[in-house]
């Protein structure tokens, strides 16, 4: 029977990694991706750090040169957003009204930006993709007045590159503590004090009431009476998955998979932040929204694709850019009861490693590339550590 090949949908990371893998194991069959944005995939941590500050050109984002995709017959159809899916007919409709025929399928769509519906004006940014990147980097410089809605990664990557470009920022956080359903009140606290040095005016527990101005938000009303002027405005609340177009399936909130990225669906796999990963520990599925996961679940699927096994996923991981300094965390920190520092978090050198019942879980460290690898293998190892310390900062 005439291989009808693979296509993938949502050309980023994931995507990427797929259509790379397949290759390099030796698939020769047609393999095409369609992607929503014009250009080819790109890497998208830098938009926050190196591309919004001016120190990285747009061109060297692209994970490789446009002749990659000519000699390893990978058909790139850019532009064009996957609109429909029909699994019996085997075919994927575009909102151009192209469609594609397929053997097998993989979503890898990624997410999009949440946003804040009385927040719809020109001057309000959110920030996934190169476009959105060029938008707001038009609009920093010095003395500009940014304001941040939501300390997440995003939200602070975006208030330590706006300091470097001499912007004025406020950061607005409707948690008491950043980041603290994942890192804890005492690391979240590190991430607050981290940015009110570098002259961040970091508002906590601070919840959105209003946005006054004209055509564009001139000022945020916080819920406390708190007021933020502002120029510019960045929501970066998170995101969803960009499956809306799967709705009709049952897939709005994300495409569920087992560990080689099969969906229900019949030769339909999902990977990267579109998909619900199975997390065998829980007994749950959940988005992993990440980086690692992303390049991993990608070519997981394309061994699967090949009849190969997959393995078993590595720890989640996630590192952070801010102010020269870089964060790294490994493994899943929520649910630990113990931690044990190293160093010193004034001096912005440290490392914690979270335990629970005394078994490491996951480990963060600060500007310390090699305590990763050491947490890394203490997780896997899965081996109980005799002393336990509570963190103090
Ligand atoms: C600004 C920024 C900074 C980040 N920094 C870090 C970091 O420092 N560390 C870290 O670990 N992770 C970071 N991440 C997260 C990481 O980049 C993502 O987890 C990763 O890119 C996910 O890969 P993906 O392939 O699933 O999705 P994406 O890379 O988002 O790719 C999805 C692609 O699908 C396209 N698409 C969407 N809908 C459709 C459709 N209907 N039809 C066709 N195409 C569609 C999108 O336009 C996009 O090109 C960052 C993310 C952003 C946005």
């Amino acid at each position: 029977m005439k291989d009808q090949g693979v296509l993938i949908v949502g050309g980023g990371l994931a995507g990427q990694r797929a259509a790379e893998t397949l290759r390099r194991r030796g698939y020769e069959g047609p393999l095409r991706i369609c992607g929503a944005e014009p250009v080819a995939p790109y890497d998208r941590p830098p938009l926050s750090k190196r591309v919004l500050a001016g120190e990285m050109a747009d061109e060297d984002l692209a994970y490789r040169p446009r002749d990659w995709y000519r000699d390893h017959e990978v058909e790139l159809v850019l532009g064009d957003r996957a609109a429909a899916l029909d699994p019996v007919a085997h075919t994927l409709r575009c909102e151009s009204g192209a469609r594609h025929s397929y053997g097998r399928l993989l979503i890898a769509t990624g997410g999009a930006a949440r946003r804040l519906p009385f927040l719809a004006h020109p001057n309000v940014h959110v920030l996934r993709d190169l476009a959105d990147a060029r938008r707001l980097r038009r609009t920093l410089g010095p003395g500009v007045r940014l304001a941040i809605v939501g300390a997440g990664f995003i939200g602070q990557e975006v208030a330590a590159t706006a300091r470097g470009l001499g912007a004025e920022v406020t950061l607005i956080e409707a948690l008491p503590t950043p980041l603290a359903p994942i890192l804890g009140e005492e690391i979240g606290g590190w991430f607050a004090d981290l940015h009110r040095e570098e002259g961040v005016d970091v508002r906590l527990g601070a919840a959105l009431a209003e946005a006054r101005g004209g055509a564009e938000v001139e000022e945020l009303l916080l819920a406390d009476g708190g007021r933020v002027a502002c120029d510019v405005v960045l929501v970066g609340i998170g995101t969803v998955p960009a499956t809306d177009w799967l709705a009709e399936h049952g897939f709005a909130a994300g495409v569920p998979v087992d560990a080689a990225g099969r969906t229900p669906l019949p030769d339909v796999f999902a990977a990267g932040d579109a998909a619900l990963a199975f997390d065998p520990a829980a007994g749950t599925h959940h988005r992993t929204e990440h980086w690692e996961a992303a390049a991993w679940q990608g070519a997981a699927v394309a061994k699967a694709m090949l009849g190969e096994e997959s393995g078993t996923p590595p720890p989640a991981s996630f590192w952070s850019d801010q102010y020269g300094l870089r964060v790294q965390c490994v493994g899943d920190p929520r649910g630990a009861d113990g931690t044990r520092l190293d160093g010193d978090p004034a001096e912005r050198d440290f490392e914690v490693l979270f335990t629970r019942a005394g078994v490491p879980v996951a480990g963060l460290a600060v500007g310390r590339p090699a305590a990763i690898r050491r947490f890394r293998k203490q997780i896997e190892g899965g081996v109980a550590i005799v002393e336990r310390e509570e963190l103090v900062i």
